[in-house]
């Protein structure tokens, strides 16, 4: 048995096919691709990988599930089923976190301590509110004893997911869709398909009924571009980069499709003179070097009031030196590899643009390997940063800051909001109102303030501008996923 300092053993996989209807199942066409591990680089399986016919099996399979067992539990009953669900993956939770470092690479005590859990929350989170949705009656005008509004669920939802944090992403999207009562045809990411359809078992060993969560993995042109103009699928909840949230909006446009998008960002993080600087110092360094900086919220974009600008960097560029990347399944590693040796390449070749445009590499800058293997990467601070300069502008995802001064809280706001994106942001400053008046003034989803990338699934997440709209977690989640029905019973 693994102790907290030693390697974790292997992870179980799943059947690594399609789970269509409460069973695995090849996909149509016999075709599959290769599930990679990015700290080792050697496969771990090779997936079925999905097409158009497989989505119209899984579709058809969510749709009949709507009117079977599924469509006639009580809302209590389904509560307490995502939560006997919840419950089954929290007693998984070594199994399945080992999985999604193994597919993913990040570090195993984020897995373990993050991720699963996290997904367990959320799933207990939306079993709490199942049987809470609820109607309203209303004041009658006209010539009726009642009128009254009922909350049904939309139909079939398709969940298109990123490879960053795949469970969460699954679950934050999963748990919602069920506890109002829809069915879901799930795509995962190609890069991380694993952990999605080891879920979509167990919860069907746990209860869940046949076709109530179908998972389709394969390439996100195919399926996802299947979903999006399927006539039966009602409802796209997708998560991913701004540019394909684009043209999911457009092929959406067809059918008239619900749509909620969670997409890119490139988030600032200010530090103002008065802060606690030793708590803005790690909490620059956790915004972004948490998760590689594959965080679609990282603290990308770091600015320091001039007069500590110095300081802080030079602690922070003292931290950031002492972190290595490292084998993720050991449980004292803080830095995994990078999902893929593409990811690295980009991540990487903005770091020389960002040379090339002026920008000073004062911590990291050059790939990395464990062993003379992985898309490992240095963690990379750039100074001398404009906000004119691409590496400040376009979204990085990756173990890369960009550091910049400002002078006033004015000038900070103003630079902070100009970008297309606007999904989180965070403050440091012990003056309070300072705090609440600059976190008003940001254009942005979720604010932090003395703190950094912190969520709760009561709290909802997600962007203003081309970060997305619509919001997951929380109570406004529900909206996205139920129908206003209007009755009005005459005299
Ligand atoms: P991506 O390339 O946009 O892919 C996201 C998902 O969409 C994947 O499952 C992908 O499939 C699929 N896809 C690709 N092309 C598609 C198409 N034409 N139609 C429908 N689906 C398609 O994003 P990513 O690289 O996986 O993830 C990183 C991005 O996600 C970053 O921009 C990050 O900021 C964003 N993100 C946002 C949030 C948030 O909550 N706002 C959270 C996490 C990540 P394949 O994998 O098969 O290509």
């Amino acid at each position: 048995m693994a102790t907290e300092t030693q390697p974790a053993p292997t992870a179980t996989l799943p059947p690594c096919k399609l789970w269509i209807g409460g069973a695995w199942v090849d996909a149509a066409s016999g075709a599959t691709f290769t599930s990679e591990n990015p700290a080792t680089e050697e496969p771990l399986c090779e997936v079925a990988a999905a097409g158009a016919a497989d989505v119209d099996r899984a579709v058809a399979a969510a749709r009949e599930a709507l009117t079977g067992p599924w469509g006639t539990m009580s809302a209590r009953e389904r509560g307490t089923l995502l939560w006997k669900i919840a419950d089954a993956l929290e007693a998984r939770n070594a199994d399945f976190a080992r999985l999604e470092t193994l597919d993913n690479g990040k570090p195993i005590f984020e897995s373990r301590y993050v991720d699963v859990p996290a997904a367990v929350d959320a799933l207990r989170y939306f079993a709490g509110w199942a049987d809470k949705i609820a109607g309203e009656t209303l004041p009658s005008h006209g010539p009726f004893v009642l009128t009254y509004t009922l909350r049904e669920p939309v139909g079939v939802v398709a969940a298109i997911t990123p490879w960053n944090f795949p469970l969460i992403q699954a679950l934050w999207k999963i748990a919602p869709a069920l506890a109002c009562g829809n069915t879901v045809v799930h795509k995962p990411a190609s890069y991380t398909p694993l952990t999605a359809l080891k879920f979509a078992e167990l919860a069907g060993e746990v209860g869940l009924p046949p076709g109530v969560l179908n998972v389709v993995p394969g390439g996100g042109a195919e399926v996802g571009n299947a979903l999006v103009a399927h006539p039966h699928v009602a409802k796209i909840s997708f998560t991913g980069s701004t540019e394909v949230g684009k043209q999911v909006m457009r092929g959406a446009a067809d059918t008239m499709k619900r749509l909620t998008l969670e997409l890119g960002g490139k988030s600032p993080n200010i530090v103002f003179a008065d802060a606690d600087l030793d708590a803005a110092v790690k909490g620059a360094y956790n915004g972004i070097f948490y998760g590689k900086g594959e965080v679609c919220a990282a603290g990308s974009r770091l600015f320091v009031e001039k007069s500590v600008y110095g300081e802080l960097l030079e602690r922070l560029v003292e931290r950031t030196k002492k972190l290595e990347p490292g084998d993720p399944l050991h449980p004292k590693t803080r830095l995994g590899p990078l999902v893929s040796a593409k990811q690295r390449e980009t991540v990487l070749s903005y770091v020389e643009t960002g040379r090339r445009e002026g920008a000073k590499v004062v911590a990291g800058g050059e790939a990395a390997s464990v062993g003379g293997k992985g898309y490992f990467m240095q963690p990379t601070i750039l100074d001398e940063v404009t906000s004119e300069m691409t590496v400040a502008r376009e979204e990085i995802f990756g173990p890369v800051l960009v550091a910049i001064p400002f002078e006033s809280a004015d000038e900070a706001v103003a630079q902070a909001n100009a970008s297309i994106y606007g999904l989180a942001a965070g403050v440091w400053t012990r003056d309070v109102g300072k705090a609440h008046r600059v976190a008003r003034a940001l254009q942005a989803g979720t604010v932090w303030i003395n703190q950094y990338n912190w969520y709760d699934s009561g709290a909802p997440f997600g962007g203003y501008k081309q970060s997305g709209f619509g919001r997951e977690l929380g109570r406004q989640a529900l909206e996205y996923y139920t129908e206003v029905k209007s009755v009005f019973v005459g005299k």
